[in-house]
């Protein structure tokens, strides 16, 4: 026995789709069959049934409804899968034999155009890469419901990982003979779907993308993800935007843990927005103003003049609060223009939308009004460079009516005046209806019955409705009868019969019309998408800036200078996030101090104390420097950093299985071996994974290295007291620590940061404080001063530490297994030249 023609065809068209779920309509329902059904039942808790293919056994079946789809494949992709959809063809009723069948389009995570499963403020990436023998990546983006579309070339894997996690790129296409051990990586690392795509050759109808591009090596992921699209979705893809070649040392790099640990657009426990960077920043009044906030932060810059620009507009915006609230106003009213266009290409805009684009489009004129007013140089070229599209909100306020229905399927949404043959079809019903108004009235009279009246329903079309007691009334011969109720009957006459065939042709004529329209419209605004999406762009552009202006003025920021000597020289620096978050103004503003003879700060204090806030809130605010806001501080130096690389906290190391000392080592590792004299590297008590001789071992050879072979600036917070005396021997260290002091018999942390090392008996003090015996905390400064004696001989004694740049760090982590390494604190070479360490003052 074979399976019955229609499960033959599903199985056809299944075999061709793989890796999707394949909804085969049938009727009004989706249908899936075998494992998909199986499959899916679970993922959608929805009933599994089965039925009949043909065969002895039953094939497993599950189904959702045509209308309620929507949510069913949202929880899909939110899960990372793709659908493939298929839909009947022709109408069943006059299908000979088999309905075809088709797919018309592949949903997936990266091409998604829904806006359920859409975030306002965050693009959707899908993303392409091409690899070449030299070990470079070609990578390719594009978002579908905006149509920016962006290449560049990344000349390591590292790059490659990094550029993927700052874009968020949900879905990856690859060649199928993709390096598996590489895909793998990816899959362990980043949370994305994957997907597949021989062909890279860039299609003839999309060749506008790349005009201007000639290099093979963006050609060929570009062209990937372009055929990937066509073979998808299956339909016009003309909102996608020429694409733009993006070279990614024109941005700060921040690796991947960096990020994380900096919490830039989200927080690393929760992955949360709200106590981010990016929530901070958050003031922008559009959607598109948000994603734009996103990709700047993720991307800081490097070009001095470029963040100046940027800077320059939001302080004329900060300097007057009158225009700016003006502005505020006028962007509340813009709607997401950018996915608006995408939608009206895409062919899934509805009325509404389209007077959200008419309504964003009215404000325009006001905003560069608004902006001309300002007067201010830095602003101009949003002024001059918008373009209102007049042409279009003209189109949409005579074709379409102000307050449409959401769809076009009873039409309603073509405005009177818009075209003629639409006005008489309207006519027609309207003097239909009047006529059939009419004859009310006149049969009333006529036949002195006044509750006769006149309906309709769908069933019967328009009746005359009698009730029961005044049927003697109506004279012999009058009406046909048509229908009998309990207390009435229903009759007709040919001459209602013919109106009423009027008004439904021209009703059905009327819906079929404005649907037509509505298509003309729709096409003629799709023919303005690059202006549209050029306006967009400079519209969100300036709603970054107003946010960077609001932010700046409430919270107080300053604008900082950036300079040319490496300063980095802060005043009353503060955490800008964890100075919101407390609200009550307790934040204790810090100074930050590198000048050009500064490198390395070592920071020693008490756990709590505020070291890790101190060395973040110095990466935060050169961030935030580079992407042109202010900044926290009452004044700020800073320059400009090219990369920023962070080793902090444990909390989710553990979580990864590696060992703690593995994964501090790897990350000091990458620091040391990509930082340059332009970095900032901060690393929190590094070396404290492994034993203590261990750990100093390799904070100090750290230290060493950076101070004489890379001179990056440098936070390094550490509980080793033994490594302040680095600041005697390295001319560019110097020391600095956060105080604590004791109050009524508790430890008060002061988080001030001040010069010198901490206090080295702290642990003593805590021991006192907590009530441990008199006579045991005496015999404790006894062991403290004679540890101190012997291990300040020790540690002088040890030669700074030589490394061979190429082999460096892998070799130090060596140490941890070879404990003859020891040997090097057990045998003083050179005691004498050891500096005394100076007894600092006690703080607690
Ligand atoms: P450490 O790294 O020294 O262990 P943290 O930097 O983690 O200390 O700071 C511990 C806590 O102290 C932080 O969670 C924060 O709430 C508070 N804190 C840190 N710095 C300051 C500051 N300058 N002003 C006020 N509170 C601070």
């Amino acid at each position: 026995m074979s399976y019955t023609p229609m499960i033959q065809q599903y199985l056809a068209i299944k075999a061709q789709y793989q890796d999707a779920f394949l909804f085969f309509r049938l009727g009004d329902f989706y249908e899936m069959f075998f494992e998909d059904a199986k499959k899916a039942s679970k993922e959608l808790e929805i009933a599994l049934t089965s039925r009949n293919g043909g065969k002895d056994e039953y094939i497993p079946m599950c189904g959702i409804p045509y209308h309620a789809a929507k949510q069913y494949i949202k929880v899909l992709i939110d899960k990372g899968y793709k659908i493939a959809i298929c839909e009947q063809m022709e109408d069943p009723k006059q299908a000979k034999g088999m309905v075809r069948r088709e797919v018309i389009q592949m949903i997936t995570p990266g091409t998604i155009m829904e806006d359920e499963s859409l975030q306002p403020k965050k693009n959707n990436y899908l993303a392409a890469l091409s690899g070449f023998d030299d070990g470079s990546f070609g990578f390719a983006m594009s978002d579908l419901t905006t149509g920016e579309t962006r290449v560049t070339l990344i000349a390591s894997w590292d790059g490659v990982i990094q550029e993927m996690d700052a874009n968020d790129v949900r879905e990856l296409v690859l060649a199928p003979k993709f390096a598996p051990d590489k895909k793998e990586e990816l899959a362990e690392r980043l949370n994305m779907t994957f997907s597949e795509c021989e062909q890279d050759n860039v299609p003839e109808t999309l060749k506008h993308i790349t005009v201007g591009i000639d290099q093979d090596k963006l050609l060929h992921p570009l062209g990937r993800l372009l055929n990937y699209l066509v073979s998808t979705q299956k339909r016009s893809l003309d909102h996608l935007q020429q694409a733009d070649v993006y070279h990614i040392n024109e941005f700060m790099m921040i690796d991947l843990h960096s990020r994380r640990n900096l919490e830039l657009t989200h927080t690393n426990r929760e992955k949360k927005v709200y106590g981010s960077l990016l929530w901070l920043l958050d003031d922008v009044k559009t959607a598109m103003g948000g994603r734009r906030l996103k990709q700047w932060i993720e991307k800081p810059l490097l070009n001095q003049t470029e963040i100046e620009k940027r800077m320059d507009a939001a302080a004329a915006l900060k300097d007057h609060l009158l225009e700016r609230e003006t502005l505020r106003s006028l962007l509340g009213n813009v709607y997401d223009l950018e996915r608006l266009v995408g939608r009206v290409s895409f062919g899934n805009v509805n009325p509404r939308e389209v007077v959200q684009l008419k309504r964003s489009l009215e404000q325009i004129p006001e905003i560069k009004r608004t902006l001309s007013e300002l007067g201010e140089e830095s602003l101009s070229k949003y002024e001059q460079e918008m373009d209102p599209c007049a042409e279009v909100r003209k189109l949409i306020t005579e074709a379409i009516v102000d307050d449409p229905p959401f769809t076009t399927a009873d039409g309603g949404m073509i405005k009177k005046g818009y075209n003629e043959t639409l006005d008489q079809y309207r006519d027609a019903t309207t003097h239909g209806k009047q006529w059939i108004a009419e004859l009310e009235a006149r049969e009333r009279e006529e036949t002195g019955i006044r509750s006769l009246k006149i309906g309709y329903n769908r069933v019967f079309g328009y009746y005359i409705e009698v009730s029961r007691p005044n049927l003697k009334l109506i004279p012999e011969g009058r009406y046909e009868r048509r229908q009998t109720l309990s207390n009435a009957e229903r009759f007709i006459t040919p001459e209602l019969k013919e109106k009423e065939r009027i008004i439904l042709e021209a009703e059905e004529k009327r819906v079929g019309l404005e649907f037509q329209l509505f298509g003309d419209v729709r096409m003629q605004i799709k023919e303005q998408s690059a202006r549209l999406q050029k306006l967009a762009r400079l519209v969100s552009g300036l709603d970054v800036l107003q946010s960077f202006a609001s932010v700046s003025d409430r919270n107080s920021y300053v604008r900082p200078q950036f300079s040319k000597d490496r300063t980095l020289s802060i005043t009353n620096s503060r955490h800008p996030v964890i100075e919101k978050v407390m609200r009550n103004g307790s934040f204790v503003a810090n100074d930050i101090n590198m000048d050009k003879h500064c490198d390395l700060l070592m920071i020693t204090g008490p756990n709590m104390g505020g070291k890790s806030t101190y060395m973040r809130q110095a990466a935060l605010t050169a961030i935030m420097a580079q992407i042109g806001c202010f900044v926290p501080a009452d004044q700020a130096i800073v320059p400009v950093f090219d990369q920023i690389f962070t080793r902090i906290g444990a909390a989710d190391d553990l979580v990864s299985g590696q060992s703690t000392f593995m994964v501090e080592m790897d990350e000091a590792n990458y620091a040391l071996s990509h930082a340059t004299q332009n970095s900032l590297i901060l690393l929190d008590e590094i070396g404290r994974g492994t034993s203590t001789y261990d750990g100093i071992a390799i904070a100090q050879a750290i230290v060493e290295y950076i101070h004489d072979h890379i001179a990056a600036k440098t936070f390094f917070s550490t509980h080793y007291h033994e490594l302040t005396f680095l600041e005697e021997k390295l001319d560019r260290l110097k020391n600095i620590h956060v105080g604590a002091m004791e109050e009524n018999g508790t430890v008060v942390f002061l988080h001030k940061v001040l010069s010198g090392q901490a206090d080295k008996s702290y642990g003593i003090h805590v021991a006192k404080l907590a009530g441990l015996p008199d006579n045991l905390i005496e015999r404790a400064d006894e062991i403290l001063t004679g540890l101190e004696a012997s291990s300040s001989n020790k540690i002088q004694s040890v030669a700074p530490v030589s490394f061979d740049p190429a082999g460096k760090v892998e070799a130090a982590a060596t140490v941890e297994e070879e404990p003859e390494q020891l040997a090097l604190f057990a045998e003083p070479k050179h005691a004498e030249e050891a500096p005394a360490l100076s007894k600092r003052e006690r703080k607690v």
